[in-house]
């Protein structure tokens, strides 16, 4: 099968934080394979632009020593140095006035203009405001904003409104790398593409659904960065909020940005508020050779949550009494990403010594081995009557499509040529954040008056017992994390 290449207009790409961990690790590795693909026409550029004085020379270096150290198969491809090429820099304070004049100098006319935000977020008011100032947006240029898009209702609408009097709300695109991954996106495939799925996708038929988001990591290394937002800031309130739109959304009339912001905004607007029942904060505990929390962020009194585990209800006609069980965590069994759709069990079986549950479940893998199974009941084969078992049927990207299955693109180069296509669908709209941190800061607030204390638990399992409770007492279990 040959992947299809859809091109682009030529571009100038500037990404303020140029020389950071993002764009060394993600932004400019991505970047080299969506050359490699096609899709940096002649003629278009990459500008790296941070405080530290390079030549373009030496940040052709540091973006080649990126590529070779996060890169994969593709670091060996001789187009590299042709690549490199492209590559320019501009020393430029984001808060000062050094280098803007330069920048504003190497811009040109009649190529998409992007500004990709890869710094601190309280950077972004004064590069929004600087880009103005220096007349260097226009009003067709696009910015891309990084994580975290404020840290409360009330700094996110700060940061809407800063953007607001530079940028219409068509030039941000707020990323969520969540929403560039190929399985999120098929999740809309098999439900809006497929006339099997949909009839069943409600409160009939399904009996809850499961949101897992696992990490086997600590907050090691970032731990003061950590320790001011906890899970809830840094996982919940954005990325599994995201998966929970796109699971439990109307079907938009086009798959067209407006039309699917609108509908996921409906979803967040129609959470209802959790109660301290039905919610489990944690924290992981030292391992026998490795560091607790409160190590890894050097605070000894931090009562910030590595793991949060919450039973979440959608107040519409569709999932009326169907829960949704959200958990995310660090230090936890294995790395595993998963929204599972578990489906009602029949009324009645009509093989007899049936005494087990079968169940239908529909499994999104976003890591590892990004796919999609339904777990289906069949007959085990072989003699002894009527015997029943679950068997996956199994659509791994990488088997299903071949070679091209595993060349699927990253979410960030992905989500970086939806930028220079001007395609909105996969960015969230500025209401959308708003609404998301108006149904998180109750939760948070609650949580901060009552100095509420995380539960500690223990590294490479499941989250605190706790988190087992939340759901037993529905009479269900969570599914296995599996990496
Ligand atoms: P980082 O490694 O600390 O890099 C920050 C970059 O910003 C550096 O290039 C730095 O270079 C530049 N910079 C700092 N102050 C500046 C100023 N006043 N003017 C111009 N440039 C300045 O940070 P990062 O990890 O790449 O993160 C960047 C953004 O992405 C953050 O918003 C972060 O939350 C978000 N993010 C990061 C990751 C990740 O995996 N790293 C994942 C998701 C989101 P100089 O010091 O030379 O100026």
């Amino acid at each position: 099968m040959v992947s299809r290449v859809i091109p682009v207009d030529p571009f100038d790409l500037v990404i303020f934080g140029g020389t950071g961990d993002l764009a060394r690790r993600k932004i400019l590795p991505g970047l080299f394979r969506r050359f490699i693909a096609g899709q940096m026409p002649e003629g278009s550029r990459i500008i790296g632009a941070a405080r530290s004085e390079h030549d373009d020379a030496e940040y052709r270096e540091v973006a080649r020593a990126a590529i070779e150290e996060f890169g994969g198969e593709e670091k060996k491809d001789p187009a590299l140095q042709d690549f490199l090429g492209r590559l320019h820099y501009v020393a430029i304070d984001a808060t000062g006035e050094g280098g803007w004049s330069q920048l504003s100098g190497l811009m040109r006319d009649g190529v998409v203009r992007a500004f990709y935000f890869s710094v601190a977020p309280s950077l972004f008011g004064p590069l929004a405001e600087r880009l103005h100032q220096h007349r260097i947006a226009d009003g067709d240029s696009r910015i891309v904003v990084e994580k975290p898009f404020g840290r409360d209702l009330e700094s996110a609408k700060a940061l809407n409104a800063t953007l607001a009097s530079h940028f219409d709300e068509r030039q941000i695109y707020r990323i969520d790398h969540y929403l560039g991954k190929e399985t999120v996106q098929n999740l809309m495939a098999i439900r809006f593409g497929n006339v099997l799925f949909e009839p069943l996708w409600n409160s009939h038929y399904v009996d809850h659904i499961q949101i897992t988001v696992a990490e086997t990591v600590g907050v090691g290394g970032r731990g003061a960065y950590y320790d001011k937002s906890g899970a809830m800031r840094d996982m919940v309130q954005n990325h599994l909020m995201q998966l929970l739109c796109l699971i439990a959304m109307e079907p938009p009339a086009q798959f067209e940005a407006d039309a699917v912001r609108d509908e996921k905004l409906k979803v967040i607007r129609a959470l209802q508020p959790v109660d301290a029942h039905h919610i489990v904060r944690g924290q992981y505990d030292a391992g026998e050779d490795s560091p607790s929390y409160r190590q890894d962020s050097e605070n000894p009194r931090s009562f910030t949550e590595s793991f949060v585990a919450m039973r979440v209800m959608i107040a519409n006609w569709r999932w009326a009494g169907v829960p949704f069980y959200l958990r995310t965590g660090k230090k936890l069994k294995a790395r595993s990403s998963e929204i599972a759709v578990v489906f009602k069990d029949l009324g009645h079986s009509m093989f007899e010594g049936d005494e087990a549950r079968h169940r239908n479940i529909l499994s999104i893998r976003l890591q590892p081995n990004e796919g999609i199974d339904l777990q289906v009941t069949i007959k085990e084969p072989g003699p002894g009557g009527m015997r029943l078992v679950d068997v996956p049927l199994d659509m791994t990207f990488a088997d299903a499509l071949g070679p091209d299955g595993e060349d699927v693109p990253d979410a960030y180069e992905r989500l970086i040529m939806d930028v220079i296509r001007g395609n909105q669908t996969l960015f969230m709209r500025g209401d959308e954040v708003e609404a998301a941190w108006a149904w998180t800061d109750p939760i948070i607030e609650g949580w901060e008056r009552r100095a509420d204390v995380p539960k500690l638990y223990e590294q490479g399992t499941g989250g605190p017992e706790d988190a087992q409770m939340l759901i037993h007492r529905d009479g269900r279990r969570w599914r296995d994390i599996k990496g």
